[in-house]
């Protein structure tokens, strides 16, 4: 029987400064202090405070929040997955929604995106999840499955990823979809790996949820069968608002 470990992963988006590094060694006191063994937690900050964070990481590991496919080469403002290991970080996030919508990211740069990550040594985040449109019209299982089938690597071998579903319409918003919704959508994630990459890779694989997460849901969410973890954005941003986001996912 395959046994996930819980996830929890901090997406700092272009939010914050270095003075934030403060706010890693709260957390890292209150989990110290309370005996608990928090969850793995991952904290995505901008890249340009990647390293800054790397050195200050403690029970942390640190992501980046995207990474170019090839290794080098003149591709002006990005950064390879070869620099984001070599500084020390262990994650990455590849297909956010808010890099496919206004980057235009398809599912295939996000598959080399993820592929480039793996030959790398990190491990990708690979994010899906459908828009207000496609949710209104009950067409979410058969969108997000399909883009998680073409956003997988080739090299995925199930515990070697991660995959978060993040309705675009609740990133941001306050809004999240029902607990029934969150279930059904990783249970339909993970019937859909398991028919196309087999049953053992699906059964490793870590499915996150995100979008509007926080102190007042994380504990519901994280009792739903098949989900894994959770991806933050805005209440990843304050201790305040991460602890108890960790806690829930921690025992
Ligand atoms: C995100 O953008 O990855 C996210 C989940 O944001 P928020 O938690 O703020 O909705």
């Amino acid at each position: 029987m395959t046994t996930r470990t819980k996830l929890v992963a901090g997406n700092r988006k272009m939010n914050g400064a270095l003075a934030d590094l403060a706010g890693l060694d709260a957390i890292t006191s209150y989990f110290s202090a309370n005996g608990k063994k928090p969850a793995e937690t991952v904290i995505c900050p901008p890249s340009l405070y990647l390293q800054g964070f790397v050195q200050k990481k403690s029970f942390f590991k640190i992501g980046a929040q995207n990474c170019h496919h090839e290794e080098k080469g003149a591709f002006t403002g990005d950064i390879s997955a070869g620099m984001i290991k070599e500084i020390g970080a262990d994650y990455v996030i590849v297909g956010h929604s808010e890099r496919r919508g206004a980057y235009h990211e398809d599912n295939a740069t996000v598959a080399q995106k993820a592929s480039a990550a793996l030959r790398a040594g990190l491990t990708p985040i690979v994010c899906v999840g459908e828009s207000e449109a496609i949710y209104q019209k009950t067409e979410s299982v058969a969108f997000v499955t399909a883009q998680i089938l073409a956003s997988l690597p080739a090299e995925f071998d199930g515990k070697n990823c991660a995959v978060a579903y993040e309705p675009i319409w609740a990133i941001g918003t306050g809004r999240t979809p029902t607990e029934e919704e969150i279930a059904g959508m990783s249970g339909a994630i993970r019937q859909a790996v398991s028919a196309e990459r087999g049953a053992d890779k699906a059964a490793a694989l870590r499915i996150l949820y995100g979008g509007s997460v926080s102190d007042k849901n994380a504990a519901i969410i994280a009792r739903l069968p098949d989900t894994d973890g959770v991806l933050v954005g805005g209440a990843c941003l304050k201790p305040e608002s991460f602890i108890p986001i960790i806690e829930a996912f921690s025992f």
